[in-house]
């Protein structure tokens, strides 16, 4: 904000820049030091992918000399006594952290979580604590606690509905969805293939590609085909962690489909971009982010998918890096996923007024760009729009009263060139271009239980109800 610059001296904010470069230095040695050391157990816990040594249902009876088949669970990432930790610079003043912060996930001792001007958010291996800890302290950088022990709230997370909950569920509803709990990939199909059954004059369901490991890539649309009304764009789960995007957007789609009488927009929904990744967060590694693309040439796997949009792409806040959380891919649309979604809209006659992605966490509205601290020539509008869904959003669960901060997303959150929000508003010229990160502020981060998907899902349908306002006036 040039209003944050004009206030501060050039010493101050040389004494700021100092601080994080002090801090990155620290943290990229603790790193250099740290992958010398043997027996380092960093890669050691990913096990190869796709463990699964599945019965082929013989029986005794059929292979008398073989034993029974045996099923073993696949293994998982433990994050056993790793913490979350909110790190704030030394003096309590606002610190210009957006060069710094991508350097951070790259030093691989911690993974950024979050972070913004004045706090980054770290996640810290338990083996790395001790000495995180002394580094930190002796730059005189505090940091809280937020979760001290990140195994114990993945496992208490997501309570799983029981078999026969779940099949009581399907015998009285057609599908398996619900809201109480986080659901896998195969329940949010059934539900929208169940839904395009049910309703086939309202709802229908589209694949628009398939994942790298070939999963299919499902948009459902509601209409209930009034004329001459705007169309919207809905998706969710594009990186893989944040399953309170998938959630609420499935809310949303129970909400306009229940409502669709009184609808006055189409909407295109894809509740989950990366399926891969989404499974690979149940399956394997809760905290994974990334799709699931093997590169040749590199033991790393995955494409951050909100990198690998055509518009300024490679630029800041990515990495070039397979092993990187922000990797940006070998090119542009390089991904089967983000490829889908451009040859969806490529193909599409509808007339798309808003383009909503729906990430996590920290409360967020936020419109290009994404790519530097710029703002496109209506920013007044998006702003406005933004804001009103902000207030709309607060009043949607009272008890919480959910602030959600609006803004240009670098300069509210950091640079990261290569998004979709920006992809939508650039180069397919859509009005209502927002990402929105939905809760919580950090006390749960990613991990947020899943008691909360009803009252977060809310405030994310209050805001497409505003933006779907908005795009009747455009
Ligand atoms: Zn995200």
């Amino acid at each position: 904000m040039t209003g944050k610059k004009s206030i501060s001296s050039s010493s101050q904010e040389g004494r700021r820049k100092c601080w994080w470069a002090a801090i990155f230095l620290v943290l990229a040695s603790l790193a250099f030091a740290d992958s010398a050391t043997i027996n380092r157990p960093k890669r050691e816990f990913v096990l190869p992918d796709g463990i699964e040594i599945v019965g082929e249902s013989l029986t005794f009876d059929e292979r008398p000399n073989v034993p029974r088949a045996v099923k073993i669970r696949e293994a998982k990432v433990s994050y056993d006594g790793a913490q979350l930790w909110r790190v704030r610079p030394a003096e309590e003043q606002p610190v210009l952290a957006s060069d710094v912060i991508s350097e951070f996930q790259d030093t691989g001792l911690f993974s950024l979580w979050s972070g913004n001007d004045t706090i980054v958010d770290i996640m810290v291996r338990q083996e790395e604590i001790p000495r995180a800890a002394r580094v930190l302290k002796e730059k005189n950088a505090r940091y809280d606690v937020i979760i001290d022990d990140l195994q114990k709230a993945i496992d208490e997370e997501n309570p799983p509905l029981s078999p026969q909950a779940m099949e009581e569920l399907e015998g009285r509803k057609g599908h398996r969805m619900e809201w109480t709990s986080y659901h896998r990939v195969d329940d949010i199909y059934g539900y929208l293939d169940f839904l395009a059954e049910t309703y086939p004059g309202v709802c229908s369901v589209m694949t628009i590609g398939n994942s790298a490991e070939g999963r299919p890539l499902k948009v459902i649309r509601i209409s209930n085909g009034k004329p001459g009304v705007p169309a919207l764009w809905i998706d969710g789960g594009i990186h893989a962690r944040e399953w309170i995007s998938p959630a609420a957007v499935t809310y949303i789609i129970d909400y306009l489909v229940e409502n669709s009488e009184s609808l006055e927009a189409d909407y295109y929904i894809l509740p989950v971009v990366n399926p891969d990744g989404y499974e690979y967060t149940f399956t394997s590694d809760r905290l994974w982010r990334k799709n699931r693309r093997s590169y040749s040439g590199s033991y790393c796997t995955g494409v951050d998918l909100n990198r690998n949009f055509g518009y300024r792409w490679g630029g800041k806040g990515t990495s070039k890096d397979p092993c990187s959380d922000i990797f940006a891919g070998s090119g542009a649309f390089s991904e089967p996923e983000t490829n889908a979604i451009k040859n969806f809209f490529e193909a599409s006659a509808a007339d798309f007024k808003a383009y909503l992605t729906f990430h996590s966490y920290g409360q967020y509205f936020l419109y290009p760009w994404g790519y530097d601290s710029r703002v496109p020539p209506d920013y007044a509008d998006l702003d406005r729009v933004g804001q009103e869904a902000a207030i709309a959003m607060k009043k949607a669960d009272p008890t919480a009263a959910s602030k959600y901060t609006v803004g240009n997303s670098a300069t509210v959150l950091y640079a990261a060139a290569g998004g979709s929000d920006d992809w939508a508003k650039a180069m397919l010229k859509i009005k209502y271009s927002y990402t929105i990160e939905l809760r919580d502020t950090g006390k749960h981060g990613f991990i947020l239980p899943a008691r909360y998907i009803v009252p977060t899902a809310k405030e994310a349908l209050a805001a497409v109800q505003v933006i779907t306002e908005a795009c009747k006036s455009v």
